[in-house]
């Protein structure tokens, strides 16, 4: 059954790489970038390389409760012969050592403590005896460091120069990169950055994204439905989308099918300054389609019937932005609200990657076997909902090849493009290629997790 250029765009239809290469090609680059305090930066992307502002440590350290001696007079040091060391002083983490450690004395000192003068290794609490001027010890081995402090204490074992001392610099240097351009502000790269004295990061501006709805029959959350109407979910859906993608988005409504109304509201929203508009619904050809005429009001725009499934019309263009600068992206998306979401995912997500400074724009992708048998539309790549197999403590069942075992999230009737239940259930997108027609039970795809771009 299958030709061989059915696996390309047949009929008409436009290959995704081809769709999504124009997309991003119409990207000059990432949105300007602009100071932030490290934890605005969260979630954003990183402008530039940032170096550390100190050593991390700053200075030698403690890295145990103990105390802090000279390593050459405990060299004969054992479990039946101690050496007694006199105890000169305390320090406490953040306080300065103000003592040095002299031959056949020790200060006692705390965990992140700086190092005194003289000292070359720390004995943890649990390798000495307290003990009084005499030598005598004052109570049990190994007790805690707290307490009033001894006058002498007993090591009970030889320690190595260096032994638990954490060095200065030895975990980054000033200067050292520990945020990479390009790289996401995850709480990882937060704690580092607020570790190696940074106070504000170079990031990219969120981009700004208008959202409109389209549809005589969309109503909004709290609106009574009337006799023909049905709520918005796309409206809410790509608000949420664009905010999860890093995104900053704006609510431009719902619009009538009428093309003043929707040239009104796409012509709001570019006075907004957006870097985008995404519209959803009438995008296609019929008479209350009116979409592609109102973005060609105020730039250019491409209608195409993509080879996938959901989705097959995507509307994409430019508008020069208002007062200058990179022109304004604009996304018509087909309204069945699957084919809103898979579309997104396909051409906005990646899109706002780029516009957000990220130098990865794909998605990590998975490979699974979908147990189901799955037929689908002729020449276009689809896009299933699956759901995964999970073990007891809920992580993805895999098989011997390290494939994750997915089903069809809400049956086989749950793959409509308008079947929001089986959406919401699904775990992930399992990619079922152009020239299959019908996806046999047990067969190997690719697989994208919705939760992890
Ligand atoms: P359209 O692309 O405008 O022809 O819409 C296709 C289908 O998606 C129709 O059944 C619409 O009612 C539905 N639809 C369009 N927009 C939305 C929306 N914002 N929320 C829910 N359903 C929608
Ligand atoms: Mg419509």
């Amino acid at each position: 059954m299958s030709s061989p250029d059915r696996s390309t765009a047949g009929e008409g239809l436009q290959s995704l790489e081809t769709t999504l290469a124009t997309v991003l090609g119409a990207i000059a680059g990432a949105t300007e970038a602009e100071s932030a305090w490290i934890l605005d930066a969260l979630g954003r992307v990183a402008a530039e390389d940032a170096v550390a502002a100190t050593d991390l440590p700053p200075w030698d350290n403690a890295a145990m409760d103990g105390y802090a001696i000279r390593a050459v007079d405990v060299a004969a040091a054992t479990e039946s012969t101690p050496v007694r060391l006199e105890v000169i002083g305390d320090v406490a983490a953040g306080a300065a050592p103000g003592v040095e450690v002299r031959r056949g004395t020790a200060v006692r000192i705390a965990t992140g403590a700086r190092i005194p003068t003289g000292a070359d290794a720390v004995v943890q609490v649990e390798l000495t005896t307290p003990a009084d001027a005499s030598g005598a010890a004052l109570g049990p081995r190994g007790r805690d460091a707290t307490g009033p402090l001894p006058a002498a204490c007993l090591v009970h074992r030889a320690m190595a120069a260096g032994a638990s001392i954490r060095r200065r610099g030895s975990d980054l240097r000033a200067g050292t990169t520990v945020v990479r351009s390009g790289t996401a502000i995850t709480p990882a790269v937060v704690a580092v950055a607020a570790g190696a004295g940074l106070e504000h990061l170079l990031v990219h501006r969120r981009p700004v994204v208008g959202v409109l709805a389209t549809g005589d029959e969309l109503r909004s959350a709290g609106t009574p439905l009337g006799e023909s109407g049905i709520p918005d979910a796309n409206g809410p859906a790509l608000m949420a989308l664009v905010e999860d993608a890093g995104g900053d988005p704006r609510n431009l409504g719902i619009a009538k099918d009428r093309l003043d109304d929707v040239k009104a509201r796409v012509s709001a929203g570019l006075a907004g300054q957006p870097d985008a508009i995404i519209v959803s619904g009438g995008v296609s050809v019929g008479p209350y389609d009116h979409v592609r005429t109102a973005f060609e009001a105020y730039g250019t725009i491409d209608l195409w019937r993509v080879a996938i499934q959901p989705g097959k019309p995507f509307a994409f263009g430019t508008a020069p932005r208002p007062g200058g600068g990179p022109p304004v992206l604009l996304f018509g998306l087909p309204g069945n609200p699957v084919s809103t979401f898979v579309t997104f995912e396909l051409f906005v997500r990646p899109a706002l990657r780029k516009l957000a400074g990220l130098e990865r724009t794909g998605r990590l992708v998975d490979r699974a076997v979908l147990l189901d048998e799955t037929p689908k539309g002729e020449g276009r790549r689809a896009f299933v909902r699956v759901v995964a197999e999970r073990d007891a403590a809920g992580s993805p069942v895999r098989d011997d090849r390290g494939r994750a075992r997915v089903r069809l999230a809400g049956g086989t009737g749950g793959q409509g493009s308008h079947v929001l239940s089986a959406l919401a259930a699904a775990e992930a997108l399992a990619i079922i290629p152009e020239a299959v027609d019908v996806h046999p039970a047990g067969g190997e795809v690719e697989l994208w997790w919705l939760d992890r771009a």
